[in-house]
């Protein structure tokens, strides 16, 4: 696929994950990578052909298919890396990401690159370039954020998906309910002639996408509370029946939006926990 040209300066090369692309004096900025080299090499070729160097790389958040092009980038000479101070530590320690997921050390099933990137070795700056104005959508991951360009294109990361994947995956994931539901509101009163979603491409408008982003998360809490009461662990096994997963590192990576939707239904004083039989035991109150 090729470079697409959205306003003024900002281009993107669309792909499984869209990547951002800003000139500016004959420098580019470059948000988000892509998950491998694959993506990020096609960028730096069209940018290298036209006599355009890569001045910095923002990320907006550490997940392995945002961030696995940094390496290819470091390698070719690019030193500054920019995300926000909690993106920043899983971005410059990538096993954090699996070891946060499994809770400890993860086994050897987990250290794939659907989950670590490779590391990089600049340490990753936090001083992001005023230009490209950083609002924070935090909930996806921790410390998300997205980047609005001068040019009034904003790169809302993985605040909300395609309509697509919202019907493929009925739950989204997440770390932080509350804050994933807040940030999909905030996106929808960002005015911006252009959205890019990292999962779904360029939009002019986002409000019919955000109102399916929302009804999935809600849908996915009705359905957990449907399934009550039970313990955790079975509750669990239930959701991943619709889900249909294949693997054994899906099951650790679903569990991270799974436990959210639960913390979030304590929160809210919709459900009790109780320890039974060394089993946590959840029901509706
Ligand atoms: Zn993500």
């Amino acid at each position: 696929m090729d470079i697409l040209h959205i306003s003024g300066d900002t281009y993107i090369l669309p792909g499984a994950t869209s990547i951002g692309i800003y000139l500016i004096d004959s420098n580019a900025y470059i948000i988000d990578t892509g998950i491998d080299e694959n993506q990020i090499r096609k960028v730096y070729n069209y940018l290298n052909e036209k006599g355009i160097s890569i001045k910095g790389v923002i990320n907006t958040h550490c997940h392995a298919d945002h961030t696995g092009g940094n390496r290819f980038l470091e390698k070719k000479g690019v030193r500054d890396f920019y995300s926000s101070n909690i993106e920043g530590f899983f971005i410059r320690y990538p096993s954090m990401i699996t070891a946060f997921m499994f809770g400890s050390l993860p086994p050897k099933f987990m250290r794939i690159k659907m989950l670590i990137p490779e590391a990089i070795e600049s340490t990753v700056r936090y001083d992001i370039p005023e230009f490209l104005r950083r609002i924070d959508l935090p909930g996806h991951s921790w410390g998300m954020f997205g980047i609005m360009t001068p040019d009034n294109v904003f790169f809302s990361a993985d605040g909300i998906y395609s309509e697509d994947i919202v019907e493929k995956h009925p739950l989204l994931f997440h770390v932080n309910t509350e804050e994933f539901l807040e940030t999909m509101k905030k996106l929808e009163s960002i005015n911006a002639d252009f959205f890019v979603l990292s999962h779904g491409g360029l939009r002019k408008g986002i409000s019919a996408t955000v109102e399916k982003n929302i009804k999935s998360v809600e849908n996915a809490l009705s359905r957990i509370l449907d399934l009550l009461p039970g313990t955790q662990d079975k509750i669990y096994s239930e959701i991943l029946n619709e889900i249909g997963i294949a693997k054994e590192w899906e099951y650790y990576l679903n569990r991270v939006p799974f436990n959210s939707l639960i913390t979030y239904l304590l929160s809210k004083d919709r459900i009790r926990v109780s320890l039974r039989e060394n089993f946590i035991h959840l029901e509706k109150i």
